[in-house]
């Protein structure tokens, strides 16, 4: 089990990327250069056979090219909010930790047929849950955080000259109990796994061109971003920019694996999320983009002075279990 507690030394002194952004790497077996990729296929990305196909065309054509290829996939289109809908049809409160076995299905389903796809371009795969590979996490269903993952089937697997089809946004707690890592979670599968395995660079296969300037289903004339510091990205993701889960940039940022967003449906090279923007304008630029979020409320607690700090601690503690925490406040009670 590799802890993913302190950071490695920084990036794999055996592997780069060259400038022209293929991917080079010194890594050796038997003798052979190899280089280890991680690709992450999201909703929109496998959502029909036909897409299924393309994804498993361009891991195979990665496998040929000498890479050692990881692929983690997401629940198919729109299945994990067809599965949420579901739910509450059923029961207004659903067990978080049910809610949690029914989500990951979705990624399961993927992961089997991308793992057929795979076969059927001529490449061996295999599927695997996150328990299957060792994803452990804490006990917080729903929004559960990977405390370490097991890198030996996976190392196994691909040494064998198999491709990993891992299921995404997923993991296991102490109990065995399926968890899953908040919505949009299969981002940080692929760059926690990418950070065990060290990986030459992690690849987030998307319905857009890269990071853009702002959310394109907003503003048509977005731009791409060629390059964008992990920094920069996790501000952007931490305040909606939905394009990556934020604590999959923190991952990324920690173990300095370098992640590249990419168009699922076009060949383009997208968006580069490394230390330091290489290119120029970007150190220049005083803003980078623009993100934002539909489904926040803010709630301010006014008149309540007189009650007290206890007083007002106990209904922002009301409110976080209300929302299982997801609550973000800003500024200390104070008494007037
Ligand atoms: P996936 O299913 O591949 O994980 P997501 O829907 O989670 O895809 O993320 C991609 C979406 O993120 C895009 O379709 C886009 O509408 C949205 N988005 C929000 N902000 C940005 C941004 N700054 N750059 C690119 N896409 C963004
Ligand atoms: N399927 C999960 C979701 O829709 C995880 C993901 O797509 O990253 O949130
Ligand atoms: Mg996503």
């Amino acid at each position: 089990v590799q802890d993913l507690g302190p950071a490695h030394a920084g990036p794999d002194p055996l592997c780069s990327l060259n400038p022209g952004g293929g991917i080079v790497s010194h890594r050796r077996w038997a003798g052979q250069a190899m280089s280890l990729i991680v690709q992450k296929f999201g909703g929109t990305s496998v959502a029909d056979a036909g897409r299924i196909r393309g994804a498993a065309r361009r891991a195979v054509a990665a496998h040929r090219a000498g890479h050692q290829v990881v692929v983690v996939v997401s629940a198919r289109g729109k299945k994990t909010d067809e599965l949420v809908s579901l739910a509450e049809e059923i029961t207004d409160s659903p067990s978080a930790r049910e809610m949690d076995m029914l989500l990951s299905t979705g990624e399961q389903e993927s992961v089997a047929l991308m793992a057929m796809a795979v076969a059927a371009e001529g490449a061996e795969a295999i599927s695997m849950t996150g328990a299957q590979i060792g994803i452990h996490t804490d006990s917080s269903h729903t929004q559960a955080r990977i405390i370490d993952i097991s890198t030996r089937r996976m190392r196994e697997t691909l040494q064998a000259g198999r491709i990993v089809i891992a299921a995404g946004f997923q993991g296991i707690d102490d109990d065995r109990n399926i968890t899953t890592l908040g919505r949009g979670g299969s981002d940080t599968t692929a760059t926690a796994l990418a950070a065990v395995l060290q990986a030459d660079e992690c690849q987030i296969f998307t319905d857009v061109d890269g990071v853009l300037s702002t959310d394109p289903r907003i503003v048509e004339s977005a731009r791409l971003l060629r390059r964008i510091s992990y920094d920069e990205m996790l501000e952007l993701a931490s305040l909606g920019a939905g394009v990556m889960h934020s604590r999959s940039i923190e991952f990324a940022k920690k173990y300095r694996v370098p992640v590249r967003v990419r168009p699922a449906a076009s060949e383009s090279d997208g968006t580069l999320i490394t230390v330091v923007p290489e290119d120029s304008d970007a150190g220049a630029r005083l803003i980078t983009g623009v993100a934002l979020v539909r489904d926040e409320v803010r709630i301010g607690l006014v008149g309540v002075n007189g009650a007290g700090k206890s007083t007002q601690l106990k209904i922002i503690a009301g409110l976080e279990e209300a929302t299982s925490g997801k609550v973000l406040r800003q500024g200390e009670p104070r008494i007037a």
